[in-house]
């Protein structure tokens, strides 16, 4: 049986769909990305986004600052982009630079343009279930266990970090889908004896190979978020070679959850500008 959960193959039958669905639209979705500073892994992060809305015909503007930017710029930029009629999504890309609070920038973004599900509107809906936008990755990852028919519900799901972005918003979309969620972090005592008990492993730290064969039961299934680079490859958390032989399933890195992140991207853009603006 194929074990792979292929996130490139999923995301580009995704990205097709969109892409004929943005063709019937009077006006182009947009997308805008801001960055401040220069952080090498997110120039690339960008331009990856950059690539896949101009393939997808969505309409793709990257505003950017250096690091000595004001941060009261930034938010009179965020203002001006919440009251373009023809913005659809706006992303801070982070991290950022020493100095910036994030969460005190991300949150003068309007909830309905929170194309990454950050905004604490946003969070609120998603612990409440209700409908609204959610972050990339924790959607993707959701998305890729229904193109597999993998069930959530009953399952004991554990979710190795709990940043903002991913853990947290995962716990939440789990729990919506009626999984029993654990939730380990940095401070997790005996993480080995709690992965051992997932049915589903998602690992989200960013630690090449910290989840090793002895850490995961027979036939779990097992969603590598991380991204590490090392001697010029990008490699996950999870010991892959070893933990593929005790999986059910398991994610590659690259081309499992990362592709994902991207489609899931583009389709919150999509979908701010059908709730927003359905006579465009
Ligand atoms: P983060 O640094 O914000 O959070 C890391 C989490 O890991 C924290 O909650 C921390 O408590 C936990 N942690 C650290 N050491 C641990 C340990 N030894 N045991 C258990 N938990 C530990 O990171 P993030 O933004 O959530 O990203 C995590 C990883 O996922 C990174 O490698 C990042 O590059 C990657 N990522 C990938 C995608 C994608 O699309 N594939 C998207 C977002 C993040």
């Amino acid at each position: 049986m194929e074990k792979i959960l292929d996130g490139k193959t999923l995301s580009s039958k995704i990205k097709n769909e969109l892409k004929t669905e943005i063709k019937t639209f009077m006006i182009k979705p947009c997308l805008t990305v801001i960055q401040i500073g220069n952080d090498e892994a997110s120039n690339i992060y960008i331009e990856s986004k950059r690539k896949a809305c101009e393939e997808t015909g969505i309409w793709f503007k990257h505003v950017k600052y250096d690091s000595f930017v004001d941060k009261l710029e930034v938010i009179n930029k965020i203002k001006e982009l919440n009251s373009d009629e023809y913005v659809d999504g706006i992303l801070l890309q982070l991290p950022l630079p020493n100095g910036f609070d994030a969460k005190n920038i991300i949150k003068y973004i309007n909830p309905s343009k929170d194309v990454d599900g950050l905004t604490d509107i946003s969070v609120g809906k998603l612990v409440n279930n209700k409908n609204c936008l959610v972050s990339c990755t924790p959607l993707g990852i959701i998305r890729l266990l229904e193109e597999y028919n993998i069930e959530l519900e009953g399952k004991h799901v554990v979710i190795v970090g709990r940043s903002n972005l991913v853990g947290k918003p995962l716990m939440s979309l789990c729990l919506n889908k009626n999984a029993t969620v654990t939730v380990c972090h940095s401070k997790t005592v005996n993480l080995e004896k709690i992965t051992k008990e997932a049915d589903i492993l998602i690992v989200a730290v960013g630690h090449k190979k910290l989840i090793t064969e002895n850490m995961v039961k027979e036939n779990c299934v097992v969603i590598d978020v991380g991204i590490n680079r090392a001697d010029g490859k990008i490699y996950g958390d999870v010991d892959y070679n070893n933990v593929y032989n005790k999986a059910s399933y398991i994610t590659p890195v690259p081309g499992g959850v990362g592709p994902m992140t991207v489609a899931m991207l583009l389709k919150n853009v999509v979908k701010s500008y059908k709730s927003r603006n359905t006579s465009k």
